[in-house]
């Protein structure tokens, strides 16, 4: 059955919250936010909870702690939630329990708040991450100046109201003062209104690093766009030279945080809403990780016209440029691409993979190295099976490490670069192909005007680019 959907006034209301962990620590803000008079009840509470000032009470729950409460937030392990639940439901109070729906009556869906406007979505508990997502879209669907809608607004009010206007007369006269908010912005040529040019937002893949390696397709939109936003990998001054557009990095730089993903798309919206021209420009491919796929989704609800321009993914170009393919016929007929920072996801995916049968390669995983090579064994991967570490591969750090996969979680990658693990018998064709530099073959270069085979010493800066299989093997 749907649930009924409500905004509930808590002010000076008593609300409790037990449970001392993050989770509760994650609750209080809107709570507080909304002026209830919030009581924390646990046996230990994180230093950020005692912080705010809220009543703490240290000892686990007795049920009569919900006497005289209006809402209560149910953060504990999940026997103490049943417990809450049970006290709760003798008492006719609603309970958040979070993460634990068993144990709730009450669930808080996505929300989003915004210059006094707030949207609340569910998916009555079937589908959470769902929920996530039409948040971000809803968010950039709301227009961006919605502050100044909800001024005119205000001042509308006041005056219907000295006015004396008529219910049915408001929401027309709403309207046309709203629209005269847009009035000013048009564009006008010789005195006479022009069409509004139409803005675009080109989704593009910018591959693993190196500019040689982005697509005619991407120079391409470069060359015309008027935005560019790029991501924290991306070759910043080879940008400069292939456009005279705006660019902005909005992903993370040294000591800052990269920008929220929300205001990523507000960005790209208003932009193109202007009859921009923008590039969203992307390491890899835009579709593998990194979140396109929402970007798509918020453009394609905000009915904004955008294309995707694939890229050379580092799923295959890194391991690639290292010499390791990711196929290979009688040792690998496939190849399984994760992310490896959701060790649970992990977990997840290999419980249904027969081990050794497949290549198996990680993103986002090189943190995580020693706890995906012991998940991986968990698993039944053989601690001999071949394992690899390629960081920053097409670029001047390139590095490579190559080892047992029980060896991984010791290896040392230089910090703070990016790459991506590499598992399976597939690695062992990199050493075949690192024994003998006369199979080392150079990518095409614009100067030398072709590819060309290496025979002695190879010329070290252009084999770091174009992937040097013997360099940095242990
Ligand atoms: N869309 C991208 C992936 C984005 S997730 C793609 O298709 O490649 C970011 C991850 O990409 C990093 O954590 C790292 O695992 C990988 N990565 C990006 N650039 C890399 C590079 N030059 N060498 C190795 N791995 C890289």
């Amino acid at each position: 059955m749907p649930m009924f959907p409500a905004f509930v006034q808590l002010r000076s209301r008593r609300v409790v919250v037990v449970g001392g962990g993050p989770v509760a620590a994650s609750k209080l803000e809107a709570l507080l936010n909304a002026g209830a008079h919030v009581t924390v009840i646990a046996p230990e509470v994180r230093p950020e909870i005692e912080g705010t000032g809220v009543a703490i009470v240290r000892r686990a729950f007795h049920e009569d702690d919900l006497d005289g409460a209006w809402w209560v937030v149910a953060a504990a392990p999940r026997e103490v939630n049943r417990q809450v639940l049970a006290a709760a439901e003798a008492r006719r109070i609603f309970v958040n329990a979070v993460d634990d729906p068993e144990n709730a009556t009450a669930y808080l869906g996505g929300v989003v708040r915004r210059d006094g406007v707030t949207v609340a979505i569910s998916t009555d508990g079937r589908a959470p991450a769902i929920s996530g997502l039409l948040r971000e879209a809803i968010n950039a669907l709301l227009p961006a100046d919605l502050d100044a809608w909800m001024t005119a607004a205000d001042a509308a009010r006041e005056r219907w109201k000295a006015d004396g206007v008529p219910m049915p007369d408001r929401r027309p006269q709403l309207l046309q003062v709203l629209n005269e908010l847009y009035q000013t912005r048009q564009i006008t040529v010789g005195g006479t209104p022009a069409v509004q040019p139409r803005g675009v937002v080109s989704l593009v893949g910018a591959g693993p690093g190196d500019p040689e390696l982005w697509t005619l397709g991407a120079m391409r939109r470069l060359a015309d766009a008027d935005l560019v936003l790029y991501d924290a990998l991306v070759d910043a001054a080879a940008l400069r030279r292939a456009t005279r557009a705006r660019c902005f990095c909005v992903g993370k730089r040294a000591r800052r945080d990269s920008v929220p993903q929300e205001t990523i798309h507000r960005l790209m919206i208003r932009a193109a809403r202007q009859g921009k021209r923008v590039v969203r420009l992307k390491g890899g491919d835009p579709f593998v990780f990194g979140r396109g796929g929402e970007e798509a989704l918020a453009l394609a609800m905000a009915g904004v016209a955008f294309e995707v321009v694939p890229g050379v993914t580092t799923a295959v170009a890194a391991p690639e440029l290292a010499g390791i393919p990711v196929t290979h016929r009688g040792i690998a007929s496939g190849f399984l691409v994760l992310a490896g920072h959701t060790s649970d996801a992990v977990d997840r995916t290999l419980r249904a993979v027969r081990p050794d049968t497949l290549s198996i390669v990680m993103l986002m995983a090189v943190g995580a190295r020693a706890e995906l090579a012991s998940s991986l064994m968990a698993h039944g991967w053989s601690g001999d099976t071949p394992a690899a570490i390629v960081c920053s591969a097409s670029t001047p750090q390139a590095w490579t490490w190559t080892g047992r996969l029980d060896a991984m979680g010791a290896a040392e990658p230089p910090a703070g670069i990016a790459g991506v693990l590499v598992v399976g018998e597939v690695v062992r064709v990199r050493d075949v192909l690192a024994a003998s530099t006369r199979s080392v073959r150079v990518a095409p270069s614009p100067v030398a005007g072709g590819p060309s085979e290496v025979e002695g010493q190879p010329d070290q800066r252009r084999l770091a680019k174009a992937g040097h299989y013997g360099s940095q093997t242990r």
